[in-house]
């Protein structure tokens, strides 16, 4: 368990090195701790070390976390995984991001089971940048479609984007964040409520930070021992 604390202590020294120190921007940046298959009890150490937002991936195993942890009423639970239709109600009632939205019907339907008494639900559209087929999220040419229809969503917030960049034996693919980059440049210049750019996991945080990214997701660099 004291890893867990002296992981968190080093990956924000990465994060500090690679925005050379820069306060304005450092506080921009938002970490989610990926916490799929980890316990209640690592959760809790996480959020003693002060990161308050979680990212999960599988609706059973998180519902049961978010109910256990309902007493902590600082966390925010952000739905990263692929979501199917028929479990769009649950990510609906439990969580407050969803940042894989990759088509139409997903969006109607978060809409719809978000209630009205509940505050918007934040999401992002997932990008699936390395345009390959079985890879999750939409493609850059059909984004935009997609973006006009979540922003005119009265119980969603459109945020921005979310990608996974994939590592091409041991090279990072810097055109692939290059794509990212303006893709989110363009939302953000069209729509007012689009701040966020979720990109970079254990694997590539120096280089998201360096195309802008503001919210990483790390499940392995916080939770390894
Ligand atoms: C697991 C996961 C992460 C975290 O990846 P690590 O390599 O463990 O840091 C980030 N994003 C998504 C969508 C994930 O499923």
């Amino acid at each position: 368990m004291k890893n867990i604390e002296n992981n968190i202590k080093i990956l924000k020294k990465k994060i500090q090195y690679s925005l050379e120190n820069n306060n304005s921007l450092l506080k921009k940046i938002k970490i989610i701790a990926a916490s799929k298959n980890q316990s209640v009890e690592k959760i809790q150490i996480v959020l003693s070390s002060g990161i308050y937002e979680f990212g999960e991936n599988y609706i059973q195993e998180s519902i049961h976390k978010i109910k256990k942890l309902k007493k902590n009423n600082k966390i925010i639970w952000h739905f990263i995984g692929k979501l199917q239709s028929k479990k769009t109600k649950l990510v609906a009632q439990y969580f407050d991001w969803c940042q894989t939205i990759d088509r139409e019907k997903i969006a109607i339907l978060l809409n719809k089971y978000r209630t009205n008494k509940k505050i918007p639900m934040n999401v992002l559209i997932q990008i699936n940048i390395s345009q390959e087929e079985n890879k999750n999220g939409i493609y850059i040419k059909n984004y935009k479609k997609l973006a006009n229809i979540v922003s005119k969503m009265p119980n969603l917030n459109f945020r921005g984007i979310m990608a996974m960049p994939k590592k091409e034996k041991e090279i990072i693919k810097y055109c692939d964040y290059e794509n990212i980059r303006n893709i989110f440049n363009i939302l953000k210049n069209e729509y007012k409520s689009v701040d966020t750019l979720s990109l970079g996991t254990s694997f590539d945080v120096k280089t998201a930070l360096m195309y802008n990214s503001n919210m990483i997701r790390i499940g392995k660099d916080i939770f390894n021992s």
